[in-house]
């Protein structure tokens, strides 16, 4: 389905607050009467990928609406598997508007995330090493080995809510993989990364350190509110720590 076609522009990363946007067209594959599967030169739409849910929203053309079901990433193409609304999707100009409500809200407990990462390698005295996450509903991050008490976790939230209240910015920038070692030899999820890109990404919330990252971000800690830690799943080799934001 990807086949002859360039990788998509994706919109998401030069502007992760890009709501609505102008794009062409470049494949339709049907699936039965109600559903297609839509390819453009570039996106808005974040895909189901590294602990994030796919984004939401709607691709208008000139006489069809489609609702975005699935969103995923086909070596280096977003496939976008839709439902059709209305009309039938013809013509190559097209209008994409994801659902700003529920991206907004994954890229404030995305970032939080991040941010816990530092507030508990400080309450912990250690750096620690994510082995997974989940911003969808029943949020969580996981890190290896064992959690720590009560009290620890409790001061890193205390900690993560004093670093939201003092409106740190949030930085992204791409660098060359060979660079990474230089500016983030103690990023939590290091040993996690694929080695394939050549270039990575890197956010930096002012003051942490940096950690490599595809997902969307908000610029600044404010933005995410409260935070709050809603419980601790202990499994054999790491933990779940399950927080949301408000
Ligand atoms: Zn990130």
């Amino acid at each position: 389905m990807t086949e002859g076609l360039a990788d998509t522009r994706l919109l998401y990363w030069e502007d992760p607050y890009l709501q609505e946007f102008d794009a062409s067209l470049l494949r339709v594959e049907p699936d039965g009467q109600k559903y297609a599967y839509l390819i453009l030169d570039r996106t808005a739409f974040h895909p189901k990928s590294g602990g994030q849910p796919a984004d939401e929203g709607v691709i208008t053309g000139s006489s069809w609406e489609a609702k975005i079901r699935k969103v995923m990433m086909v070596s280096g193409k977003i496939v976008h598997w839709t439902q059709i609304l209305s009309g039938r999707s013809e013509g190559t100009a097209v209008k994409g508007r994801i659902d700003w409500e529920w991206r907004y809200l994954l890229m404030r407990r995305h970032t939080a995330g991040h941010l816990f990462d530092h507030c508990l390698s400080t309450a912990t005295g250690t750096n620690v090493k994510t082995t997974g996450s989940w911003i969808g509903e029943g949020c969580w991050v996981s890190y290896a080995g064992k959690s720590p008490p009560k009290d620890v976790l409790e001061s890193a939230e205390k900690m993560e809510a004093d670093l939201i209240r003092r409106s740190l910015s949030v930085k992204t920038e791409v660098i060359p993989q060979s660079e990474l070692m230089k500016v983030a030899p103690d990023a939590p999820n290091i040993q996690r990364l694929p080695s394939l890109a050549d270039r990575i990404r890197v956010v930096t919330i002012e003051g942490c350190e940096p950690i490599p990252c595809g997902g969307t971000h908000i610029r600044n800690t404010r933005e995410i509110g409260q935070f709050k830690i809603l419980g601790v799943r202990q499994k054999p080799d790491d933990y779940d720590l399950i927080y949301d934001v408000k």
